[in-house]
């Protein structure tokens, strides 16, 4: 398909166009209309003044005893309207076929050898135009006679014409007023929208608290104004998480290496036994332990926020995990001297990726054994309810501070960074968490209070 020519692709064009088009159709529908009725009904007259001048031919004429037909003088002379050129002809045939009576003020029909009498009446051609003529038999004292008579078209013809000039007349007045005026009221409509993509134009990442500006241009205006001012709004926020994001991010990158530098050049100064270049390189590693970690975090994080994070779909029962993870972490809830439990008493089925759930649940047995005091107990149980599976991990301890109770999901948010840093951890557990139950159609609950806290992953059973 050929695309609109430049010129006609605009919205006001285009409106214009078929504003015009429209009035041009029920103009010309209309002045059809008009001009056809005022014909036929122009033509109706005629024939009704051509049969009446019929009517008064026979009602005037006398037959002698010789069968001669005759007028008395003058019988055209009280119907004949010359008004604007018209005039009449009348004449009166007998049976053998010979004019006999003729008068009248325009030029003859041509002469018919033999007139029939005809049913209505008909346009006939002469030397000065048109007429309409008629012919009918009339019977005066046994007599049978023919009278023909014609009436002149053309006052008739000049005011159909007249008419129809003016409808062109009117047709295109209309047109071009219907057409300047669409195009400026398209104008007057459309500018806003004009404005508002300018100013859109001006809008860059730097600008983006910016919003298009109130102005009053109608509802449909009103609405799309609002939409891309929520979208500019949902930017800003995107945008400013993401600056955050990678300023922490820059941040905790920056503490283990600073740490690394330190511990090194602290190892460097002066010589040393073995045994503390061992305890400097050990701690060299800790860090390095710590910055694959975070950089592992950080990856994981960025491709599940990517969407590449390619969750399989299998049967998992997060009871069986939860076990799995309680063995694993043993050895850490050990080192504090705290009891570690799993109860899981019935399957807790769902459908989702089991390395992803694994590592959650990791996540949280880690937290509750970080932040749990010395000796107490962490205890991992899950179960379902309500048509839910569920695990859930809870630890003894001082609870979490109602504020910090939303926050702690967020990415490197701690309620105490140092003592979080101490422990190993990165700030990106509970966020990490957060993503996975819901990429799995879940959520994570959070009961905190004086006794401790309790993190619950509730995902669909299936
Ligand atoms: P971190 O690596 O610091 O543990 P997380 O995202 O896992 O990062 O947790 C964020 C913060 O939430 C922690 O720094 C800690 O202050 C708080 N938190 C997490 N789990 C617990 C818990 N079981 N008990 C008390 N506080 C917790």
């Amino acid at each position: 398909m050929t695309p609109f020519p430049l010129r006609f692709r605009t919205l006001r064009t285009r409106v214009t166009l078929w504003y015009g088009a429209i009035i041009t159709l029920c103009l010309l529908a209309y002045s059809a209309a008009v001009g056809l009725t005022f014909e036929s009904h122009i033509e109706a007259e005629l024939d009704r003044r051509v049969h009446e001048d019929i009517e008064l031919a026979g009602r005037a004429l006398l037959v002698d005893e010789a069968g001669r037909p005759s007028w008395p003088g003058g019988i055209l002379g009280k119907n004949v309207d010359e008004e604007e050129g018209g005039g009449h002809w009348i004449e009166i045939w007998n049976v053998a076929g010979e004019r006999v009576l003729a008068t009248g003020t325009i030029d003859p029909p041509p002469v018919a050898a033999r007139p029939e009498a005809s049913r209505g009446a008909q346009s006939m051609e002469v030397e000065g135009g048109y007429v309409r003529v008629m012919t009918e038999s009339v019977n005066v004292k046994d007599s049978r006679f023919l009278v023909r008579a014609a009436v002149s078209e053309a006052p008739s013809r000049r005011q159909v014409r007249k008419l129809w000039l003016e409808l062109a007349g009117i047709t295109a007045t209309v047109l071009v007023l219907g057409g300047l005026g669409g195009y400026a009221l398209a104008r007057r409509l459309l500018g806003p929208l004009g404005r508002m993509a300018e100013h859109a134009r001006r809008i860059t990442a730097e600008q983006l608290h910016e919003r298009l500006l109130e102005e009053r241009s109608g509802a449909e205006l009103d609405q799309l104004r609002e939409a891309f001012n929520d979208t500019l709004a949902r930017l800003e926020r995107s945008f400013g998480e993401l600056r955050r994001f990678t300023a922490d991010a820059s941040h905790e990158l920056r503490t283990p290496l600073t740490a690394l530098r330190s511990v090194g050049e602290v190892g460097l100064r002066g010589a040393r036994s073995n045994d503390d270049y061992r305890e400097v390189i050990g701690t060299m590693l800790e860090e390095v332990d710590r910055l694959s970690r975070l950089a592992d975090e950080l990856l994981t994080l960025s491709r599940a926020e990517a969407g590449q994070a390619n969750l399989r779909k299998e049967p998992v029962d997060l009871g069986a995990v939860g076990a799995e993870v309680v063995e694993r972490l043993a050895v850490l809830a050990e080192e504090r001297g705290q009891r570690l439990e799993c109860r899981a008493e019935e399957p807790a089925l769902v459908r989702g990726d089991r390395l992803a759930l694994r590592q959650a649940l990791m996540n949280l047995v880690d937290n509750a054994i970080k932040y749990a005091p010395d000796g107490s107990c962490v205890l991992v149980a899950a179960g379902t309810r309500a048509g839910r599976a569920f695990v859930e991990v809870r630890n003894e301890g001082p609870g979490i501070a109602a504020e910090h109770r939303e926050r702690i999901f967020e990415r490197f948010y701690r309620v105490d960074a140092g003592r979080s840093r101490e422990m190993g951890g990165t700030g990106l557990g509970l966020s990490l968490v957060k993503w996975t139950a819901e990429a799995h159609g879940g959520s994570v609950e959070l009961d905190t209070g004086e006794g401790g806290s309790t993190f619950r992953l509730v995902l669909p059973a299936g």
